[in-house]
Parts: C-alpha cells; sequence; structure tokens
C-alpha cells in the first residue's frame, strides 16, 4: 500500500491556524496528531481530544523513552508528537498533519525528508497585531511577548516548502488542499 504524506502547518498565533486546520479536517481524509504538552489545559480543552496534558517528569520521560516524533520548548512548556500514531497512520496509507511551532517543524523536516511543511501567513503584521489584541483577556504585557514571538516565528517562513496567506479561511484551506493533492 501507498503510505501516507506527513504535513506539517506552522504560523504565528492569531494566523487562524487551528480555523484552517478545522477546515480541512472537514474533508476527513488526514490523521490529526494529538501532541502531548506540559501547559495547563485551556477552558475546554480535553486531555487526549486538544492535547496529551502531561507533567513535567511525564513529558521528560517520554523524551528519555524515545516517544517523540519531535518536541520543543515553546514560551515556557515543552510541545512534541507522539511517534506511534504518526508512523501507524502514514503506515495505513493516510495523510498526517502535525500543527506545531517552528522548531518542531524544523525537526521533522531533517528526520523525515518527504514532509512537507506549511507555513501560513497572517495578511498583515497590523492584522496579526489587531487579532492577538481582539483576545481582550490578554494583558498588555502578554500581548507584546506574543507579538514578539510572532515576527521572530515569520523569520522562519521561508525555510518552509509553501507559504499560504490566511486572507480568508476557505481559501487557505483550498490553497493547502491543493497543495497536498499536487505532491509527487
Ligand atoms: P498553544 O499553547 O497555543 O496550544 O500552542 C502553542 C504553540 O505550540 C503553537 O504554535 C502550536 O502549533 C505549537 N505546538 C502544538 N503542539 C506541538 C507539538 O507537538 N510540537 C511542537 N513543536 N509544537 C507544538
Amino acid at each position: 500500500m501507498k503510505k501516507g504524506r506527513l504535513i506539517v502547518i506552522s504560523g504565528p498565533a492569531g494566523t487562524g491556524k487551528g480555523t484552517v486546520v478545522n477546515g480541512l479536517m472537514e474533508r476527513e481524509r488526514y490523521a490529526l496528531s494529538v501532541s502531548a504538552t506540559t501547559r495547563a489545559p485551556r477552558g475546554f480543552e480535553q486531555d487526549g481530544i486538544n492535547y496529551f496534558f502531561k507533567t513535567v517528569e511525564e513529558f521528560e520521560e517520554m523524551i528519555k523513552n524515545g516517544e517523540f516524533l519531535e518536541y520543543a520548548k515553546f514560551v515556557d512548556n515543552y510541545y512534541g508528537t507522539p511517534k506511534k500514531y504518526v508512523l501507524d497512520k502514514l503506515e495505513e496509507g493516510k495523510n498526517v498533519l502535525l500543527e506545531i511551532e517552528v522548531q518542531g517543524a524544523l525537526q521533522v523536516k531533517k528526520n523525515y525528508p518527504d514532509a512537507t511543511l506549511i507555513f501560513l501567513l497572517p495578511p498583515s503584521m497590523d492584522e496579526l497585531e489587531s487579532r492577538l489584541r481582539g483576545r481582550a483577556t490578554d494583558s498588555e504585557e502578554t500581548i507584546l511577548k506574543r507579538l514578539a514571538r510572532a515576527e521572530e516565528e515569520m523569520s522562519y517562513k521561508d525555510k518552509y516548502d509553501y507559504q499560504v496567506v490566511n486572507l480568508e479561511v476557505e481559501q487557505a484551506v483550498e490553497e493547502i488542499e491543493n497543495i497536498i493533492n499536487n505532491l509527487k
């Protein structure tokens, strides 16, 4: 059987990654990897669905046991992709989506050169700032930290195989689908 493709999607917070990934998943042919993280669950997040929530000790044990395809620290927390699910799905011929940050994405590319890296861009940095500010619960300090981090992440965009501007969800989903469908 033909093996599936590994598709990595990154982009700074506020770019609309989550919405675009949901849009892609509605088309149903993809397996979505659930990451492990040491950060606390937000509001409605559920263990095993949004993330596998782990203590630092548990996460470091998983690192030691070689259970991650990639992992990284992002703003004080660990995030990592459990290897088994991804490799099983690829073996079954499914395309697997990873929604991860830039350091992890580059590790994936190094270890799996056939992976396809897609960077989702906001229409502009002004737009990104107003989206981040739209989350009214964040303090000015948090907003500025996230903006700085977003700018840092943007500097990695040229290392990706494709860049897609998220002007509108439907258009971004369509463009990403086309990229995946046209992979050789
Ligand atoms: P959040 O805390 O907002 O859910 O995620 C923060 C960042 O971590 C996002 O950029 C998200 O894409 C990234 N991320 C989520 N899971 C993983 C993972 O398994 N590995 C890596 N490297 N980054 C991840």
